[in-house]
């Protein structure tokens, strides 16, 4: 139970909750899925949503696919990459396993305090011969330092493809995220501040790599009689696509919403002794607020991340360790021996906590969880 007597917390405030549009508007899409008669396999609702996707994003091309890992997976794939790539294990299982499930080698990278993204002043130390590619990812949908990451892909010929799961709708100065880089992998998992159920994209600029990746996402099937690549199977179905259409109608009003959750934690979190918020690397970055993580200096508070996990979760409040452990230290490659020093990464690491941060979590349970946090830290 919480402290504030104003405030239920019994049934739990979990770390996020799906946004769902109006039931009665999914409802008439779902009358259009039962007129036609079909379910998947690039229907008239996929294709409505990859266009509203392309204008959304502002680019060129960009596929829907059934969830963002396989869209990841399979554009490395689609890049034809062979050898050393570089990333960092601040992120989640999905980023590291698409590069090892590609037969390729993850090369860790640390990250930046302010923003726990890739640290760009420590790439070019890590780049070899067998360098092929750089796969960052806008943590939190924080940008990465993309100017940078395209100086050095550029000097070292280096294909660059963004784990952007964290980042849909964010935009720095004028451009959207998806401009940046080779090719952009979206999430739409149910927790995503934009979700299709599950789903995801990935924009790319090359119309050859495209449409091997569009070959790829369907078997890599070429015609009736024709398969020409070991493809898998990576669509995303008509009903997916009509829970797209619906929420990216409603996806600027949610993002409002989170803005001001986010906000009302900043003015109370922010400027507490041993407690962390991160800064965009740009001041004219446009976010989309998906997570609020904090960061708990355990030498200043006394009081460690673990231990704030644990009373929060006493109390109801179901916080998560977003992102701990690091990718480089699950056990499925505890036998492999991986290059790369990252101390930032794991420092940040053993700090994390992200809280709860909905479009619909109300602004007296944000104060009821910082009272909580304020009164443990003290
Ligand atoms: C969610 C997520 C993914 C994977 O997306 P799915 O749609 O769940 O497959 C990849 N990378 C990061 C950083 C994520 O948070």
């Amino acid at each position: 139970m919480s402290t504030n007597k104003f405030v239920d917390t019994r049934e739990g405030i979990f770390v996020t909750k799906p946004s769902l549009p109006p039931l009665d508007e999914y409802v008439e899409y779902l009358r259009r899925i039962w007129d036609k008669g079909i379910l998947t396999n690039m229907g008239p609702l996929h294709e409505e949503f990859r266009e509203k996707l392309n204008d959304f994003l502002g680019v060129e091309i960009c596929l829907p696919s059934c969830n963002g890992h396989m869209g990841l997976e399979l554009t490395i794939q689609a890049f034809e990459l062979k050898g050393e790539i570089i990333t960092t294990p601040y992120t989640f299982a999905s980023t590291t396993h698409a590069i090892v499930r590609n037969g390729c080698t993850p090369v860790f990278c640390d990250i930046r305090e302010e923003d726990c993204t890739m640290d760009t002043e420590k790439i070019e130390e890590l780049i070899t011969d067998k360098t092929v590619a750089i796969v960052p990812v806008h943590v939190y949908g924080l940008p990465c330092n993309v100017e940078e990451i395209e100086r050095i892909a550029q000097k070292h010929g280096l294909k660059v493809i963004y784990d952007a799961a964290h980042a849909f709708g964010v935009r720095i100065g004028e451009k959207g995220i998806a401009a940046y880089g080779d090719a952009s992998m979206f999430s739409f998992h149910a927790t995503k501040a934009f979700n299709t159920i599950e789903g995801g994209c990935v924009a790319l600029s090359d119309a050859k790599r495209a449409m091997r990746l569009y070959q790829l996402e369907n078997f890599g099937i070429m015609g009736e009689e024709q398969v020409s690549f070991t493809g898998a199977n990576a669509k995303m179905n008509e009903f997916e696509a009509a829970m797209g259409l619906c929420n990216l109608k409603h996806f600027a009003e949610n993002i409002e919403k989170r803005k001001k959750v986010y906000e009302h934690y900043s003015n109370r979190l922010s400027k507490l002794d041993g407690v962390r918020m991160l800064t965009p690397y740009r001041s004219d970055i446009i976010r989309n607020y998906s997570y609020c993580p904090i960061f708990i200096d355990k030498n200043i508070c006394g009081m460690g991340r673990d231990d704030l996990y644990t009373y929060l979760a006493a109390h109801n409040i179901y916080s998560r360790k977003y992102f701990y452990p690091l990718t480089s230290q699950f056990e499925c490659y505890k036998d492999v021996d991986f290059r790369g020093y990252t101390p930032v990464a794991e420092k940040m690491s053993g700090q994390v906590l992200t809280l709860p941060m909905y479009a619909d979590l109300e602004l007296e349970k944000v104060d009821c969880i910082c009272d909580l946090i304020i009164d443990f830290l003290k």
